[in-house]
């Protein structure tokens, strides 16, 4: 495959800085399935790695904080190694190696080990893939600290993710989860003021709609596109957006988009069983993922969010 002198410069030189030697680089493959960022598949003398890069601010990309300041891509990718580490120092769940992330020229990067995958993706999952994937979420969320959120702020997707600790895992929720998402769709127009206010009675009731449960430690971003089938037939999880928050709302997100296998929920709840009623609840927590994806991608996703909130 052709590829420019500059695009194997990029890779030589930022392969350089964190292998300490130097590389050179054979071929490159660009992968699809990224929403945010372009990622390759960069082969190289000193083996294959997974690399993927914006330009070093977000807000080049449109993109920027509720309160107008701009996202350093690297501050993105720095997040996403750190989450990455903190998932692979639990030994639950296999996440790829970290070599690096930074800034070179005008790009962000993060460079990582590539994890072979099975070409057809989940739907050639065993049974046995399943059951492991709910076994070891069981474990990481088994993981847990006194305090809801993280000792720093992240990312979800592209957007800012807001981990001030908290006491209580309702205001958490409610403030640190629904509002600065629902207050910056107000703010560009997608979300009316009505739809705003009713989050606002929501608040109040969600005591008595959501269980107490202990802080546990999050991937954060669980769907289908972060699950990986190993070449060896084992799961992998990448792009967490890790905090410490309800057990519950991470296997709500599995659902958002569904191709989950009925093996995971039953091996998650034989491990780590769940209060009754929690199908009634996904519908709420759901409302976090769906307005990240209202000012994600659109107000195609605004009546999702009202559709919940005239039923609670
Ligand atoms: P984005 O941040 O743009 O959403 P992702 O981190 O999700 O990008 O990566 C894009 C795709 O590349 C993923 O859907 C996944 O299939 C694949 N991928 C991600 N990390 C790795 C890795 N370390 N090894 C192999 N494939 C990966």
């Amino acid at each position: 495959m052709f590829w420019g002198n500059e695009q194997a410069d990029f890779f030589e030189t930022i392969l350089y800085q964190h292998l300490g030697q130097s590389v050179e680089v054979l071929d490159t493959q660009f992968l699809s399935g990224g929403d945010i960022n372009t990622a390759a598949r960069v082969f190289s003398s000193e083996g294959t790695f997974f690399v993927k890069w914006n330009h070093a601010r977000s807000s080049d990309l449109g993109r920027q904080t509720p309160d107008g300041q701009s996202v350093e891509g690297s501050d993105l990718f720095g997040a996403e190694a750190e989450g990455l580490e903190r998932l692979r120092q639990t030994h639950t769940l296999r996440v790829p190696n970290l070599i690096g992330y930074g800034q070179q020229g005008d790009k962000a990067y993060l460079i990582l080990e590539f994890i072979e995958s099975d070409g057809a993706g989940l739907r050639n999952a065993s049974a046995a893939y399943w059951t492991q994937l709910g076994q070891q979420l069981a474990e990481l969320h088994a993981h847990t600290q006194p305090l809801f959120g993280l000792d720093h702020d992240n990312y979800i997707g592209s957007l800012p993710q807001r981990n001030t600790l908290t006491e209580n895992g309702h205001t958490f929720f409610f403030e640190q989860r629904l509002l600065p998402q629902a207050g910056q769709a107000l703010y560009n127009g997608l979300l009316d003021k009505q739809t705003y206010e009713a989050l606002f009675r929501l608040r109040d009731r969600l005591p008595d709609l959501l269980p107490p449960d202990r802080p546990a430690l999050l991937h954060g971003d669980l769907w289908t596109g972060n699950v990986l089938l190993t070449e060896e037939g084992q799961p992998a999880l990448v792009d967490p957006a890790v905090y410490y928050g309800f057990r519950e709302a991470e296997l709500a997100f599995t659902h958002l988009f569904g191709g989950f296998d009925t093996r995971f929920y039953e091996a998650y709840d034989a491990l780590f069983p769940l209060e009754p009623g929690f199908a009634d609840r996904i519908a709420i927590y759901n409302l976090y993922p769906l307005l990240v994806h209202v000012n994600l991608f659109g107000a195609g996703y605004v009546p999702g969010v009202e559709r919940v909130l005239n039923r609670f």
